[in-house]
């Protein structure tokens, strides 16, 4: 069993309902448990700033996959959910990265783990803390070291 943290995010047609969506679609995931999910969280969109807030959350998985038979899982549960990517970094249904595999550090065509903006990203970094505080990015540190070197943060914790 490899434990893995998982980064949800949406911003469109009711976000919350999309994350819950894909929390449910994670759960039923062969060979897959779900450990604990953060909460969600509001956060600004990085690329383009004409589109709606984004809620992400980050969830934490016990898996006997491979991180590419989890990867192909994943973007079958994002298109099976109706996901619509109209430019870089914009508006999306639902994204699902694999932010961290283990203790492994996979750079291949198709898959980078850990995910390769994590250290930049607040709403990938302070869910991740909230789960497994004192959490290692393998090649990067601790996630709250990393989270203190974040220049400013618009991430809110939804009621
Ligand atoms: P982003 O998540 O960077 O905003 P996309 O979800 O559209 O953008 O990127 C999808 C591509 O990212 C996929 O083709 C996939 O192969 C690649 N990818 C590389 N590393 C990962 C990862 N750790 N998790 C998910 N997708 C990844
Ligand atoms: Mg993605």
């Amino acid at each position: 069993m490899a434990s893995v943290y998982l980064g949800l995010g949406s911003n469109l047609e009711n976000p919350f309902f999309q994350l819950q969506s894909a929390v449910a679609q994670i759960e039923a995931l062969p060979d897959t448990t779900l450990v604990g999910c953060s909460q969600f969280y509001g956060s600004k969109p990085l690329g383009p700033n004409d589109q709606p807030d984004f809620i992400n959350a980050v969830c934490h998985v016990e898996t006997q996959l491979s991180p590419q038979a989890l990867l192909s899982a994943l973007q079958k549960i994002e298109i099976e959910q109706g996901r619509i990517k109209k430019r870089h970094w914009g508006e999306r249904l639902i994204d699902l990265d694999i932010l961290l595999y283990a203790d492994e550090i996979i750079r291949t065509a198709d898959l980078t783990i850990p995910h390769a903006e994590i250290a930049l990203r607040d709403f990938v970094l302070i869910p991740l803390a909230e789960i497994s505080p004192g959490q290692t990015i393998p090649g990067l540190g601790c996630v709250e070291t990393l989270i203190s070197n974040l220049e400013t943060s618009y991430l809110k914790p939804l009621d």
